[in-house]
């Protein structure tokens, strides 16, 4: 954790080093020492030592400076960093002016110059004032911080982002906590930047402005680009199925790359609560089995990029070849369609223009906690839907359920309905679907469709979290792989019209199980025509093919 700061302002450069020298050598082991010979600079440091999150324990000004005297200064410093001591340096002469510092300006000490032997005229008092502060000093937070607005679309991109590729960060909502010192501190370091958001602040110091994820990934780390250009295997998607298929793949020695869109997890990861999943009899949230299946893969070797793209594909003689989102290619022996699936967008007025401000498709993790006391609607009665609205329970007033069918017995699992019906604040709106969102920057009202009256009703709402089912994207295939009218990838039995072996298929076998029309080409987990659509028959597919992989690689 970084050192507090004692910071010393002097115009004079020996006066200076002597201070910076005396402080150094008492309380270098501590604190951080610096020193700077004019306010002005003094100041700035002390903005860029706010926007880092830093703390100042002491600022230690001369009183006599040519530009501005120690007392303004002071006066100045204390609007950056009002928790820190200020102590000023004065010659006998201005012992009246610091006097009346005291008085008017909350100066807590002066100190007259020569101040040697320092034992008894500097380290005495300045002992006492580090104490009073360390009293009331909280270690700032360390890592990276967010300044956004709540209905912001592209605050809520990025912190979503952050959230799912478990960054850790600090969200800071400057309208929600504009009258809170902190954030008027660090507003007024940004100066005019601050209308640039979202902010991301990074512990070193450096600053994003009007932020995307892309950025930010790349200064937090997160790898975009391949070592190499080849591997054994390449699996595109991180979710579920391709999690496990890398584990087991790179595990048996293929040297594997997953490439994923937007965070490891998939929709899993969006998942506040599994509680089918073999071995967790408690349930885990999908984010921490992501994070524990992103640092078993890790282990055996697979390489993660994410966020990218996969954007096109092509064949060359036993190289399928990936293009990716950034313009550069990946070629393999063997690969693996592991996609998953998307949303469904809610076909209504108002919906796409409040779409990240007040109206979220999946679980919206992010947005739990500021719901915190409102009234949240749900829209879809599946599982994902049931769970969201467990989890939205917790904080919100009230969730309300907007159902099409007349209950969710069709739709949802037995343990899940229970669970919502123990739970008093869930209402469930039966023969109800959205007519219409409504608000200017942000949610404010949905009129919701009554299919048993046929009649329409205006409710407020401030947020809504949309879960009606999910469809594969699968257009980047191209002509090349065989699907379905909805688009998911036929694989195995489902590739043989009348025991015929797919058009262009060469081999003198039928296609593997889970393989596609394309040899060495598979598809696992939701993406394929007939799956189950549940973590477990994903995790095992993506184990399964690995084996066809073992056959298809060995005659290639
Ligand atoms: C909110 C919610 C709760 C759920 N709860 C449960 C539950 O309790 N139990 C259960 O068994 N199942 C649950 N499910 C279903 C389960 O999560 C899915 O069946 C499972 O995640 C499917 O895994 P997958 O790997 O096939 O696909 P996905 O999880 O959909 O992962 C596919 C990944 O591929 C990426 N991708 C897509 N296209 C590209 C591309 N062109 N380039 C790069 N990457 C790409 C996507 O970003 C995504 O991360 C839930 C689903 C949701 C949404």
């Amino acid at each position: 954790m970084a050192k507090p700061i004692l910071l010393s302002v002097d115009d004079d450069s020996d006066v200076l080093r002597a201070i910076e020298r005396d402080l150094r050598s008492h309380y270098g082991a501590e604190y951080r020492v610096l020193a700077s010979d004019s306010p002005q600079a003094a100041l700035d440091l002390l903005r860029q030592l706010k926007l880092r999150n830093d703390n100042v324990a002491l600022l230690l000004a001369d009183q006599r400076m040519p530009k501005m005297d120690g007392v303004g200064f002071l006066q100045e410093a204390r609007e950056v960093f009002p928790g820190a001591k200020r102590a000023l340096l004065t010659a006998y002469a201005d012992t009246n002016a610091a006097i009346s510092a005291i008085n008017e300006v909350s100066i807590n000490y002066f100190f007259l110059k020569p101040w040697d032997p320092p034992e008894q005229h500097l380290y005495p008092q300045l002992d006492d004032l580090l104490d009073d502060w360390q009293a009331s000093y909280r270690p700032a937070f360390q890592g990276i911080r967010v300044l956004g607005t709540r209905w912001s679309p592209r605050s809520y991109e990025l912190r979503d982002f952050l959230a799912r590729n478990h960054v850790p960060y600090q969200w800071i909502d400057v309208e929600l906590t504009a009258s809170d010192p902190e954030t008027k501190q660090l507003l007024e370091a940004l100066g005019p930047e601050a209308a640039k958001l979202p902010v991301v602040l990074f512990p070193d110091g450096a600053k994003l402005l009007e932020s995307v994820p892309a950025q930010v990934a790349q200064k937090v780390g997160l790898r975009t680009r391949a070592q190499t250009s080849f591997y054994d295997l390449a699996i595109v998607g991180g979710g579920p199925a391709g999690l496990a298929a890398a584990v087991y793949g790179a595990s048996e020695g293929l040297h594997t790359v997953i490439i994923e869109r937007e965070a490891p997890g998939g929709q899993a990861g969006m998942s506040s609560r599994i509680e089918n999943y073999l071995g967790f009899p408690a349930g885990l949230s999908g984010g921490d089995l992501a994070r524990r299946a992103v640092v078993q893969a890790q282990r055996f070797g697979v390489e993660i990029l994410s966020p990218q793209e996969v954007a096109g594909i092509r064949t060359e003689g036993s190289y399928r070849i990936l293009k990716l989102g950034d313009g550069s290619e990946i070629s393999c022996h063997a690969l693996m369609l592991a996609s998953g699936v998307q949303w469904r967008r809610l076909e209504a007025p108002g919906i796409d223009r409040l779409q990240g401000a007040g109206i979220y498709y999946g679980g919206g993790a992010t947005e739990a906690l500021s719901c915190k006391g409102e009234i949240v609607y749900v829209v879809g009665g599946a599982n994902s839907a049931g769970q969201a609205a467990m989890n939205f329970a917790k904080y919100a007033e009230r969730v309300v359920m907007l159902v099409r069918g007349d209950s969710l017995a069709s739709t949802m699992s037995q343990y899940l309905i229970d669970q919502i019906e123990h739970t008093p604040n869930i209402q469930i709106w039966a023969h109800a679907s959205v007519a219409e969102a409504h608000g200017e920057t942000h949610l404010e009202e949905i009129s919701v469709l009554c299919s048993d009256t046929n009649k329409i009703e205006r409710v407020p709402a401030s947020a809504m979290f949309i879960f009606i089912g999910a469809l594969p994207r699968t257009d980047w295939l191209g002509d090349l792989v065989e699907r379905d009218e909805h688009g998911f990838v036929l694989t195995g039995p489902d590739l043989l019209w009348n025991g015929k072996r797919p058009k262009g298929w060469t081999l003198e076998r039928d296609p593997f199980l889970l393989e596609t029309n394309i040899p060495g080409l598979f598809a696992v987990g939701d993406v394929r025509h007939g799956s189950v659509k549940r973590v477990a028959s994903g995790v095992g597919e993506g184990s399964v093919a690995v084996q066809f992989i073992h056959q298809y690689l060995s005659k290639v």
